[in-house]
């Protein structure tokens, strides 16, 4: 008899929004051991799985449903691991919609497996469970290999070669490690003592980390290439982009970056507990589509905002954010002001923003992106009322380590040019991968550029 399927995705529990946007603690609660068993039970168990093909870092999926099924939680994570050393994280974080569960054979006809929220459970099940599982590590070889940043790419470089006997010590500019997962992803999304404890599992293979350790400035690339064998440059794409609009220095106007920063790092939500000031404003606007600027409306909410907007220039089918966490900013109260483009920032003689100048848009015809090009109305000017603006339009790399790095090359938005298939650059003993080389992207195409550059050092090392 033919398996009956439900069509519907286990829901996640979640806290309501009426009492999340009083705190910073994680909105999803995750599955219990009975509905993770249940969404699994969902899973065909393809001969030839689509879903292995869309994942990035090429997780064997079916394979670990499957022991959720048999509840043999130990050996799901085991699998996981074997490709993925940040289940945790992408559980909650990764575009699962837009990669393994796009192609996903049961969605043809309902919905998805929630491959993510599976994963995501056995992370959090090993975790709960005290024991965190390390796999056999090789040998040491004798060879040293730098590391320059901690995030997504960095850690899957430094964990795969740790684990084939290498010497790796990372370099990270701040004074956490994590990269964008610690300073760009609010705690209610992604809580730091889940980046931490990832952090830590790569520091038990035996991967050394200096912290506050700017490459480029406290030594140069080259300097540091004469104590290792080779480099890998994950330093992310930390550059913040303005609109370029009259006003946007004015006191009130942050770029997305910073906002978040302040917040997630430097713990700026607790302020005076901690040292870092940030503005409590109360009417804020967030400019830009994508999940930053989703972080970072609920953030303008939670620090206690009495209203919210997001202000686009094109309409809610052209957002780039992730639909979960449009709805997720849509039942917290968010406003979304939809073909709206900011043109001018007007403040006050102190030199505070008081209010953004407007203009409405339409739909055109598609641009190169493939999405319809907002066209302004002319005469449509209008005003709304604001005490503080988040500009969050995007980002590229710093230009620190290109800049003192002779030979590296550099395309022209900045980004360090690197083979797509193994992350060699332009220099001999450099490889690159991640935002700095494709410009901000997600957390597992990082990991997937991590992946790829490890296998390629590995066998330039060894020969
Ligand atoms: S494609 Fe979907 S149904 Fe098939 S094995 Fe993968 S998760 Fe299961």
């Amino acid at each position: 008899m033919a398996k009956r399927i439900d069509p519907k995705k286990r829901s996640m529990p979640k806290q309501e929004p009426f009492e999340r946007v009083r705190n910073f603690d994680e909105v999803a609660l995750g599955y219990t051991p009975e509905l993770a068993q249940e969404e699994a039970s969902r899973c065909l168990g393809c001969k030839k799985p689509h879903c292995v093909e869309g994942c990035p870092v090429g997780i064997d999926i079916p394979r670990f449903v499957q022991h959720i099924i048999e509840r043999d939680f130990n050996a799901g994570i085991r699998k996981i691991k074997e490709r993925n050393a940040l289940p945790a994280v992408c559980g909650r974080v990764c575009p699962q919609e837009e990669q393994c569960e796009k192609v996903c054979v049961l969605g043809k006809k309902h919905e998805p497996v929630a491959i993510g929220r599976l994963e995501r459970f056995l992370a959090d099940w090993e975790a709960a469970s005290g024991g965190i599982e390390k796999p056999n590590i090789a040998p040491p070889n004798g060879r040293k290999v730098a590391v320059v940043g901690s995030g997504p790419a960095g850690i899957t470089v430094a964990s795969d070669l740790a684990l084939l006997g290498y010497e790796v010590t990372i370099f990270e500019a701040l004074h956490e490690a994590g990269g964008v997962l610690t300073y760009g992803i609010p705690e209610f999304r992604l809580p730091k003592a889940i980046v931490r404890r990832e952090v830590e599992y790569v520091k038990s293979l035996g991967v050394k980390l200096h912290l506050d350790y700017v490459v480029g400035k406290t030594k140069t690339v080259d300097l540091l290439l004469g104590e290792f064998d080779a480099m890998f440059i994950g330093a992310g794409a930390g550059l913040p982009w303005f609109m370029e609009i009259p006003g946007e220095n004015l006191n009130g106007v942050y770029s997305a970056n910073e906002y978040l920063t302040r917040c997630n790092l430097m713990k700026g939500f607790r302020f005076p507990a901690y040292d870092t000031p940030l503005k409590r404003a109360t009417r804020a606007a967030v400019f830009g589509g994508g999940n930053v600027a989703m972080d970072s409306a609920r953030t303008a909410l939670r620090l206690g905002a009495d209203e919210v907007h997001i202000v686009y220039r094109r309409s809610r089918d052209e957002m780039p954010a992730r639909l979960e966490e449009v709805e997720n900013a849509e039942e917290e109260g968010v406003i979304f002001d939809y073909l709206t483009l900011p043109i001018r920032l007007l403040g006050n003689e102190q030199g505070w923003l008081t209010e953004i100048e407007c203009l409405r848009m339409e739909l055109g015809e598609p641009d190169d992106s493939g999405r319809r090009r907002p066209v302004p109305i002319q005469g449509s000017e209008f005003r709304m009322r604001a005490d503080a603006v988040v500009c969050a339009i995007g980002n590229s790399p710093n230009p620190l380590i290109p800049m003192t790095t002779p030979g590296l090359s550099v395309g022209k938005k900045g980004n360090i040019v690197a083979s797509e298939e193994t992350g060699q650059t332009s220099r001999e003993r450099i490889w690159a991968g991640g935002d700095v080389v494709t410009g901000a992207a997600t957390v597992i195409s990082a990991m997937g550029a991590g992946r790829k550059a490890a296998s390629a050092i590995h066998h330039a090392l060894s020969g």
